[in-house]
């Protein structure tokens, strides 16, 4: 396909409004589609004060701010997908709504778009199933923030084109991202690695090795990382990681995967890190 100039991105939270930002920074018309108003005001100003830091650190003047702006409209009708060549979907993580979401873009895409996922965990081989465009399906999956991070894992479902994946690779290359091609397993790379981690670290906290703050110390001076695992699913939501590591319980069937209990915990007292306020750190 001849290059991508129009993004519709499904889900204006943490990781939708980031995608939208760095597409319309990019010079694309964005759409971003959200089932609630408040959702995609709070997009649209995270969206805004995001490019308010960029002013700040001198990386883009305010002109460059107002034209991201002007390119990016929002809609809660799903139909405003229907002028995309890329739709790329960043709604909650869970399997049912993006069985949904995909068999509904399916009917209202135009039949050459291609439509991805920033799924963290989820089967792109079994969203694509949903369609009737299983080569037109793809996974996109961006680091949050996005706009900092230079990772795109790109993962090709089992049906997944080679035309597709190009077009992707190229996409993500134009927005001065560094993209990883990947094949279709449950977590893909990035969680089926980073997970379990972060995992062990709930698992350090619950069995008393440690507190957050020094389970966090010994991963960031002794490991070099530049965040701890319990800061870190802090920011990427406790709901997410549980929903990840559920996909690669199930997915792959090895009890390695199984989810820490006090992560379920947390999840159920509603605990989910950052979004919240509150997860293994108060915020
Ligand atoms: P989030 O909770 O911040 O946002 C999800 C948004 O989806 C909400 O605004 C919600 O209203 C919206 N939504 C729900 N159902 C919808 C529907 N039917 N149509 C349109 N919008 C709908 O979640 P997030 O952290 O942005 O995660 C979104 C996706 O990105 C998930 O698949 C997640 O696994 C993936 N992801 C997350 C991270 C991270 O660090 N949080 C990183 C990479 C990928």
């Amino acid at each position: 396909m001849s290059s991508i100039t129009s993004v519709a991105v499904i889900g204006a939270g943490q990781m939708g409004n980031g995608i939208a930002h760095v597409f319309a920074q990019a010079g694309r018309t964005v759409t971003m589609i959200d089932v609630a108003d408040a959702a995609l005001a709070r997009g649209r100003d995270t969206i805004a004060a995001n490019l308010d830091r960029q002013i700040k650190k001198g990386t883009i003047d305010a002109a460059a701010k107002d034209a991201t702006l002007g390119r990016l409209t929002t809609s809660t009708a799903l139909d405003a997908v229907a002028g995309a060549q890329l739709i790329i979907e960043a709604a909650s993580e869970r399997r049912e709504l993006k069985f949904q979401l995909f068999a509904d873009l399916d009917r209202l895409a135009s039949p050459g778009a291609i439509l991805a996922s920033n799924t963290s965990s989820i089967s792109i081989t079994e969203l694509a199933a949903r369609t009737a465009r299983p080569a037109h399906v793809i996974g996109m999956h961006f680091m949050n923030p996005v706009p900092v991070m230079q990772l795109v894992e790109v993962i090709r479902g089992l049906a997944t084109s080679d035309e597709t994946t190009r077009a992707v690779l190229d996409a993500a290359t134009a927005l001065g991202k560094v993209p990883v091609e990947v094949n279709d397993y449950p977590g893909f790379v990035a969680n089926r690695i980073l997970m379990p981690m972060i995992n062990e670290a709930i698992y350090c906290v619950m069995e008393g090795v440690g507190t957050p703050e020094a389970i966090d110390t010994v991963m960031k001076l002794g490991m070099n990382h530049p965040m701890g695992p319990l800061a870190l699913a802090d920011f990427i939501g406790l709901d997410t990681c549980l929903a990840i590591l559920e996909v690669m319980h199930d997915g792959l069937g090895d009890p390695k995967y199984r989810p820490c209990p006090l992560l379920r915990k947390h999840v159920a007292a509603g605990w989910l890190g950052k979004k919240s306020g509150r997860g293994f750190y108060s915020y």
